[in-house]
């Protein structure tokens, strides 16, 4: 059988669930198109992605600028290895060095691996210039975080699902109350801590927004204490929350900037860690890297994709069509406050949570909603988050309000 030969959605499932680890637990819809907003299943169905790929399609499926720019350098030049130069790293690393206001970056692949960086950085950082005791550095990290399947970020986790049997664990991180100042504050007090590291809004944990000010607090005491901040912006960034970054809510600009996801529009893997000299000269040649990280085929992708959400101005949409999704969903929990108990995001990562009615729970709302046409997924039991691409219009984002609230209305 050839890549392109018809198949179904029973026959796809199948095949998944009998040679692929089972490893995720997917709704039963089995995709073979994307265009915009839009996907398309095999029975030539389509569909509102609401899901965006956890964020990473933020430019929508199949930008015909980002396809062009990788079909472009696949026809030219795919991988070099860092053993040489490029003629396409440097050019990048200017462009996104300048665009998020940082000295230096350094390319990786995945979130979990531009997650993994930043906390050997930070790690260095603290032997070398704050003068930590050899192998005592702590990094600080906070409940319900999620930055990734690795194992040094596993160690990190509150959650069961992704820690248990895995161990043992790697030590040097300690765990304090999300959006809780004076956990920090007192956390703060260790002069072993190196780093603080967070997300500004916490996604796979159901798109927890803390409170105003969190993060300039954060900031501003990692700062008095000689502490990175460290923010994972893998799946906020790239204009998702209705600013470039979501640190940006609160002019915030991390020391490290953790960034992911979006920066692939959703085409090709690239991940990056950005920091200014002090921090990022901490590493040598020889240090860190990988084989991947900074081709010129990320490269090429990763400066049209950051390329279109400026031109297309996605991040002022973000926030016009957040707004647009909250009022709506707002008035929905209104008129229904037995089904939807509580809505909240910024810009375009929001999310609703589900009462359990008659056995029936947020998967079973996925479901249905599947089948009026949109795609989301729930996360944590109850919640269901709505991340669309940033390219939505408003009638489009009319249309698949209307799918939800027919759903709520009719479950
Ligand atoms: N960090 C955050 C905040 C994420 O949401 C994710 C993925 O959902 C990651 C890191 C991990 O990214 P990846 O799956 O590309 O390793």
């Amino acid at each position: 059988m050839t890549t392109t030969t018809h198949i179904s959605t029973q026959e796809a499932i199948a095949l998944e669930d009998r040679y692929g680890a089972h490893n995720y637990h997917p709704l039963p819809v089995v995709l073979s198109k994307g265009e915009g907003v839009f996907l398309w299943d095999v029975e030539g169905k389509r569909y509102f992605d609401f899901l965006s790929a956890y964020s990473a399609v933020n430019q929508g499926h199949c930008h015909p600028r980002i396809i062009q720019a990788l079909i472009e350098q696949a026809q030219t030049l795919t991988l070099t290895s860092r053993a040489f130069y490029n003629d396409k790293l440097g050019v990048f690393e200017k462009y996104i060095t300048e665009y998020f206001g940082y000295d230096k970056v350094l390319m990786m692949n995945s979130g979990a691996e531009a997650n993994e960086t930043a906390l050997k950085l930070a790690r260095k950082w603290g032997y070398q210039k704050k003068g930590i005791p050899e192998n005592k550095a702590i990094i600080l990290a906070v409940k319900r975080n999620f930055h990734g399947r690795t194992l040094a970020i596993i160690s990190a986790s509150t959650d069961k699902t992704a820690t248990k049997d895995f161990g043992p664990f790697i030590d040097g991180f300690q765990v304090i109350e999300y959006n809780d100042i004076a956990a920090l504050e007192t956390a703060l007090q260790n002069p072993n801590v190196c780093g603080f590291w967070v997300e500004p809004i916490q996604g796979e944990a159901g798109v927890f927004v803390p409170d105003d000010g969190y993060l300039a607090k954060s900031a501003e005491l990692c700062k008095k204490h000689n502490v990175l901040f460290m923010v994972d912006e893998v799946q906020t960034g790239v204009g998702r929350t209705g600013k470039l970054i979501a640190s940006h809510h609160e002019n915030v600009q991390p020391d490290m900037l953790i960034l992911g996801k979006a920066l692939s529009g959703g085409t090709y893997p690239v991940s990056a860690v950005l920091a200014n000299d002090e921090v990022m000269l901490c590493i040598k040649p020889g240090e860190h890297g990988s084989t991947f990280g900074g081709n010129p085929l990320a490269c090429a992708v990763a400066m049209a994709a950051l390329q279109v959400v400026k031109d297309e101005k996605l991040t002022e949409n973000a926030e016009k069509m957040g707004e647009m999704f909250r009022n709506r969903m707002r008035a929905l929990m209104q008129r229904y406050p037995e089904k939807v108990s509580a809505v909240r995001g910024k810009g375009l990562l929001n999310a609703i949570d589900i009462k359990e009615k008659d056995g029936k729970t947020a998967w079973d709302v996925c479901l249905a909603m599947k089948e009026h046409g949109l795609l989301a997924k729930p996360t944590h039991g109850d919640k269901i988050r709505f991340a669309p691409p940033l390219i939505i219009t408003e009638s489009q984002m009319d249309e698949a309000c209307s799918i939800i609230e027919t759903v709520i209305a009719n479950y």
